[in-house]
C-alpha cells in the first residue's frame, strides 16, 4: 500500500449521504427503482464522498458507506439466514417487552425506521460483504482505502434473538463459529482486493462495559432481555476477534468502540472512559483502536501507553455530531499528548464516529462533516512540522 505520513488522517466509515440516495433507496427497496439505476445514485454519491475526503486532506479514505442503509444492517442483503426485522417485528419476540417498550419510547424514532439484522436460519454468505463497495471506491480514488465491517460480537450478539436464532444455532458459541468464519473469508478477500485498512465496528463493547443493567441506550439489553456478566461478555469478544484476525498480522485491521451509535440523542448515550475496556484490549490482536477522545479529557491518554507495542491508536478528537469546531490547537495538544506517550508512529487522526450512525439521520451536514475534516487535517500538518523537528 501507500507509504502514509505521520498521523494519518482517516474517517471512522460513514459520510452524510444525500438526500436524492436516500430516496432513491427508500424506492429501490419498495421495488420502484431498477438496481442499475439505484447503482447510478450511489457511484455518484461515493464519488462525491470520496472527492470531499481529497479535498479536504484524507489520506485514508472511505467510500462514506453511501451503499449501507446504516453501518449494519447491510449484511442482511449479502448473508441469507439474516433477517432485517422492524423493532416492532422484535416487540412480539423479545423476553422483557415492558423493557424493551421503554427503550423504544426512549429512541424518539419511529419504530418502522429501525429495522435489526437477526439470525432466522444458517449463515451462508452470498456475496462479499463489502469487495464490491471497495472496488467500486478504488476506480475512483488512488488513496489507500478503509472499510469498516460489523464486528464478530456484535453479529454474534445483538443478531441472537433466542426465539428464532435457537432454531438454527444451538447457542450463540454455535454462531459464532460461523460468524468467525464469514469475517475470515471477508478480510482474506479484501486483502487481496488490495484494502488497505479493516475495521470492525464493535459499539455493543461500550453497552456491555459501561450500562447499568437497567440502563437507558441498552439495545444490547433491549434485544437479549437479559443480564449479561460483563467480565464474560467482555472475554468472549476477546476470543471471537482473536478468531478472526488470526493469520492476518500483516493487515492493517481496527476496532471502533463507541459510545454513542445506538443512541441519536445525547440524553442517552453512554459515559464511562475506556479504562474499563483497557485490560480487554490488550488481549486483542488487532492493530488500530479507533476511539472517541473528543469530549475526554486529555489525561486520560494516558492509559493507552498500556496498550501492547505495535498496537496504534486512531484517535478520535472530533465530535461528529455538533455544528461547533474544535479549534485545531486542541486537536495539536491531544494528539501531541499522545504521541509522546505512545510515540507518533502510532497515531492516526480520526472523528469520534461516522457521519451518518443511524437510519436515515445524518449527525452533520455534509458542509459540517468537510469542515470538521480540514481541521484534521491542518492539525495533522502542524504535528508532522513539530514532530519532524523534534
Ligand atoms: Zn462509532
Amino acid at each position: 500500500m501507500n507509504q502514509l505520513p505521520l498521523f494519518p488522517v482517516t474517517v471512522v466509515g460513514s459520510l452524510p449521504r444525500p438526500p436524492s440516495l436516500i430516496e432513491a433507496m427508500g424506492r429501490a427497496r419498495q421495488g420502484q427503482l431498477a438496481p442499475a439505476e439505484l447503482e447510478t445514485h450511489v457511484q455518484a454519491a461515493v464519488e462525491a464522498a470520496i472527492r470531499l475526503q481529497e479535498e479536504c486532506g484524507v489520506d485514508v479514505v472511505s467510500d462514506g458507506e453511501q451503499a449501507r442503509p446504516d453501518f449494519y444492517s447491510f449484511i442482511a442483503e449479502r448473508v441469507d439466514g439474516v433477517k432485517l426485522l422492524s423493532l416492532q417485528d422484535l416487540a412480539g419476540h423479545v423476553e422483557d417487552r415492558p423493557f424493551f417498550e421503554r427503550f423504544l419510547a426512549d429512541l424518539e424514532v419511529p419504530l418502522s425506521s429501525v429495522r435489526l439484522p437477526v439470525v432466522v436460519a444458517p449463515l451462508r454468505r452470498r456475496d462479499s460483504l463489502a469487495v464490491s463497495e471497495l472496488r467500486r471506491a478504488q476506480r475512483l480514488t488512488d488513496r489507500p482505502i478503509k472499510v469498516a465491517l460489523p464486528g464478530p460480537y456484535m453479529l454474534t450478539r445483538s443478531a441472537w434473538v433466542q426465539a428464532l436464532s435457537s432454531r438454527p444455532y444451538q447457542d450463540q458459541e454455535d454462531l459464532g463459529r460461523d460468524v468467525v468464519a464469514l469475517l475470515r473469508q471477508e478480510l482474506e478477500d479484501l486483502g487481496e482486493a488490495g484494502c488497505a485498512f479493516v475495521q470492525f465496528d464493535e459499539p455493543m463493547l461500550a453497552d456491555v462495559a459501561f450500562a447499568e443493567p437497567e440502563a437507558r441506550g441498552n439495545m444490547l439489553r433491549a434485544v437479549l432481555s437479559r443480564q449479561l456478566d460483563p467480565d464474560s461478555e467482555l472475554a468472549f469478544a476477546v476470543d471471537l476477534i482473536n478468531r478472526v484476525v488470526d493469520g492476518f498480522e500483516d493487515m492493517r485491521t481496527g476496532l471502533h468502540v463507541c459510545r454513542g451509535h445506538c443512541a441519536p440523542q445525547d440524553k442517552i448515550r453512554l459515559r464511562g472512559s475506556y479504562h474499563r475496556l483497557l485490560p480487554y484490549f490488550c488481549g486483542m490482536k488487532i492493530r488500530q483502536f479507533v476511539l472517541e477522545y473528543a469530549s475526554e479529557h486529555e489525561d486520560h491518554l494516558e492509559a493507552l501507553a498500556r496498550l501492547p507495542a505495535g498496537r496504534e491508536i486512531g484517535l478520535g478528537v472530533l465530535n461528529p455530531r455538533t455544528a461547533e469546531m474544535e479549534p485545531v490547537e486542541t486537536v495539536v495538544s491531544k494528539t501531541r499528548k499522545l504521541a509522546r506517550t505512545i510515540g507518533p508512529e502510532r497515531v492516526f487522526l480520526n472523528p469520534d464516529c461516522g457521519f451518518e450512525a443511524f437510519a436515515n439521520r445524518p449527525v452533520n451536514t455534509t458542509t459540517g462533516a468537510a469542515a470538521k475534516l480540514r481541521v484534521l487535517a491542518l492539525a495533522a500538518a502542524r504535528l508532522r512540522r513539530s514532530f519532524a523537528d523534534s
